[in-house]
């Protein structure tokens, strides 16, 4: 069998092997509804409460403040449609993924003013634009870490910014939680979303925290689960595998954090020392975020070449028949349309090797060798 790279790590990554038998005992054994008054319900119920208790910990939050929801782009849905009931406007960042982007398209149609903050080349949002637009009835929401060009935004900083005109603060960290150490208090947060399935949990799971004293309106009605906010019978097979994953890669983080970055040293110089013309995107990146923009090929031809050497990445444009689309983030970065059209997202995780680093090195070699004989 041909041998896989998996290089797309913030696509989605491999469940842990920690969170899949917590999760099979749960399924098979304590398996009953955790709303029931009886002894095997009680257990569910006990579950619940040590998982939602660890991801707090994990976050510096108190597990009253976590709410379970399917993922990431459930939570930053709930964030910005809230904002029809309490806010006048939304302030975002062109960059944001289109969870935020599409709300907000939404929340826009039905008198929500929405407006976004200007980035520099290496999609950093800009403080002062912040300063001109926000008034006491604005919703901020800026991405913690993107997910194209693995950019950390100042979020401490923007917190402050908005926190001085009273107005509210959200954090998409849906690439961050699990990769580099959060704590909603030091950040400054009043509201941050995550999803399991980018930290070696489980897919269709995740999160929004909700700082104690905040008002948001519930987002789904119905019973009483998550103390009324998101009814339905909890997941709870996926909330205690996304808890394992996360306690596990918060354990491991400065270790992963270390690997990736050595890992994407090896990459970029390998790369590098071949004559390949290419750029780096993005500025302070997540441990294993790399974006790069060659000269010459389409990105999709790039990442089909790949496949067929059994290495999966991502791309940073897509081709129809006749044209080669660039990104929304690329487009805001404002990328040389020559460097964007031939984008990829190397997206390294805790599994990968030295050997795999080898391998793509040489793939990409190759790739380019085909184009530019006699270089
Ligand atoms: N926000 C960001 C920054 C993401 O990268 C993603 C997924 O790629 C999402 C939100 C959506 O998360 P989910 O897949 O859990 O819905």
């Amino acid at each position: 069998m041909k041998r896989i790279i998996y290089a797309d790590n913030a696509a989605t990554t491999r469940l842990s092997q920690r969170a899949f038998d917590v999760m099979t005992s749960y399924m098979l054994d304590d398996f009953a509804n955790s709303s029931q008054p009886y002894s095997l319900a009680r257990n569910a119920k006990l579950h619940l409460k040590i998982a939602r208790q660890t991801i707090a910990e994990c976050i510096g939050a108190s597990p009253d403040e976590i709410f379970f929801t399917s993922g990431g782009t459930e939570s930053d849905n709930w964030v910005i449609k809230s904002s029809l009931f309490s806010r006048r406007n939304i302030i975002t960042a062109p960059i944001e993924h289109h969870a935020i982007l599409n709300s907000c398209d939404v929340v826009k149609q039905l008198g929500i003013e929405v407006s976004y903050l200007s980035v520099d080349k290496s999609g950093m949002v800009n403080l002062d634009s912040l300063n001109q637009l926000i008034n006491e009835n604005s919703l901020v929401s800026v991405m913690l870490a993107n997910n194209e060009i693995g950019t950390v935004q100042p979020i401490l900083q923007l917190a402050d910014i908005t926190h001085s005109k009273g107005a509210l603060f959200h954090t998409d960290a849906v690439q961050a939680v699990g990769h580099i150490p959060i704590n909603v208090k030091q950040l400054g947060v009043d509201l941050l979303s995550a999803s399991a399935h980018k930290f070696n949990g489980p897919k269709g799971i995740g999160f929004l925290y909700i700082r104690k004293g905040i008002n948001i309106n519930p987002l789904i009605n119905g019973g009483m689960q998550e103390n009324g906010m998101r009814a339905g019978t909890e997941n709870i097979a996926s909330i205690i595998g996304m808890a394992e994953a996360l306690k596990e890669n918060v354990e491991t983080i400065d270790h992963a954090g270390d690997h990736l970055r050595n890992l994407e040293n090896k990459l970029i110089g390998g790369i590098f020392e071949c004559g390949i013309d290419f750029i780096r995107n993005g500025i302070y990146q997540l441990p294993g975020n790399v974006s790069l923009s060659f000269k010459g090929q389409p990105g999709e031809g790039i990442l089909h070449r790949l496949d067929l050497k059994g290495i999966m990445v991502s791309t940073g444009s897509a081709c129809d028949s006749k044209n080669t689309q660039i990104s929304h983030v690329l487009k805001a970065i404002n990328l040389d349309e020559n460097y964007a059209k031939g984008t990829i997202r190397i997206s390294l995780g805790k599994d990968n090797t030295e050997e795999d680093i080898s391998d793509m090195i040489a793939a990409i070699k190759s790739i380019f060798d085909i184009k530019a004989p006699g270089r």
